[in-house]
């Protein structure tokens, strides 16, 4: 245990704003990328945890990275809310379109949230929670930076896109499955590399377009779709949609903006849709009691789980146990906090 150290969520919370705020982000981008990351420890979603707050920080060495951004939410259409990110972090942005879509997905059944010029290295969920929280189901999209291999190809073209929904239950969190569409994400193969262990063969081939195990050669080479060409084509879908759709850049035009740092530059799409209005007598409850016979089923087999259960397991725990973090990586971010 003397490489770990033991933190408490407020811990995690505060060592991760004052590591942003030394490095120039303004209060409030840095609260919001905090709140995400200390909700990743606390779910013991590791690669978007405190592990992140570097990717943060040194997306700072792109000119155009602005961490005092302020987004400016607008209308679209009237059920199209949309925010300008202003090349701040997703988080922010994220936070600020959560309550107008909420809004018009309630008037008008279905809306949709358009983001533009957001810098996303987070996971989905948190965003997608907020909205299932309030009782609408919900999907989002992101594009990242080409690390990806279409099907068939051994060149890196789409990013590692997740997408992932939410469906509201009562009495419950949400359920929420938050996926790449790539075997893995990106951030795995990374702490692959951090601790020296191998990765999985099937994960990525190298830049010879054969398969590897060295996570190094990995993320030279190209991370794989998951189930070949399906998951390649989840991953072109996101493209178009955090792309095309909401006019902002695919995975390798965001690459040609990067100036190293790994933190894209693009768009994402969300879409909310309020389960009542969906159905002629608009019985919310009846849908919600519905959905609840189908998880049960799930529940009744033996080695089942439902996606976003290992999340609020450890949701339970976490506040009052804290987590673990290597000690290298508290190290590193007790000196960002004395950057001046
Ligand atoms: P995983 O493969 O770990 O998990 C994907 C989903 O499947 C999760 O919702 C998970 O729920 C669920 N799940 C896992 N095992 C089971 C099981 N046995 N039964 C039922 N459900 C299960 O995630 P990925 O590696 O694909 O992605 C990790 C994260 O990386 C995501 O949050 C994604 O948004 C993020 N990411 C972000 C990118 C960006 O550019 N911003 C790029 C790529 C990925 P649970 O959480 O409960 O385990």
């Amino acid at each position: 245990m003397n490489d770990s150290l033991h933190l408490t969520l407020e811990e995690v919370h505060a060592l991760a704003f004052e590591a942003l705020a030394a490095n120039g982000f303004s209060a409030a981008q840095a609260r919001a990328i905090a709140d995400t990351v200390t909700a990743a420890e606390r779910d013991l979603c590791t690669s978007h945890g405190l592990f992140r707050i570097a990717f943060y920080v040194n997306a700072l060495n792109n000119p155009d990275v602005d961490p005092t951004a302020v987004p400016v939410v607008s209308e679209l259409a009237p059920a199209v809310v949309h925010v300008d990110g202003r090349f701040g972090f997703a988080p922010l942005a994220l936070e600020m379109g959560a309550a107008p879509l909420v809004e018009k997905a309630r008037a008008q059944g279905i809306a949709a949230l358009c983001l533009n010029n957001i810098y996303h290295i987070a996971a989905l969920w948190p965003e997608l929670e907020r909205v299932a929280e309030q009782g609408l189901a919900a999907f989002a999209f992101t594009a990242a930076l080409p690390y990806m291999a279409p099907a068939g190809g051994t060149r890196p073209l789409y990013g590692t896109n997740p997408m992932a929904f939410a469906w509201p239950r009562k009495d419950h969190p949400p359920l929420v499955f938050d996926q790449a569409s790539s075997v893995t994400a990106r951030g795995e193969i990374q702490i692959h590399l951090r601790d020296g262990k191998p990765i999985p063969v099937g994960w990525a081939i190298g830049p010879d377009g054969e398969p590897t195990t060295d996570p190094e050669t990995a993320l030279k080479g190209a991370q794989l779709p998951f189930g070949g060409h399906k998951g390649a084509a989840i991953a072109l879908m996101v493209e178009l949609l955090a792309g095309a759709l909401v006019g902002d850049l695919f995975s390798y035009e965001a690459a040609a903006k990067d100036t190293g740092t790994g933190a894209p530059l693009g768009g994402e799409f969300l879409i909310a849709i309020d389960p009542g209005r969906c159905v002629r007598d608009g019985d919310r409850e009846k849908q919600l009691a519905h959905a609840e016979q189908l998880l049960q089923k799930i529940g009744e087999q033996e080695g089942t789980r439902l996606p976003s259960d290992r999340r609020y397991a450890a949701r339970k725990r976490t506040p009052t146990e804290g987590i673990r973090i290597p000690r290298t990586l508290h190290q590193t971010l007790v000196a960002y906090t004395r950057e001046s």
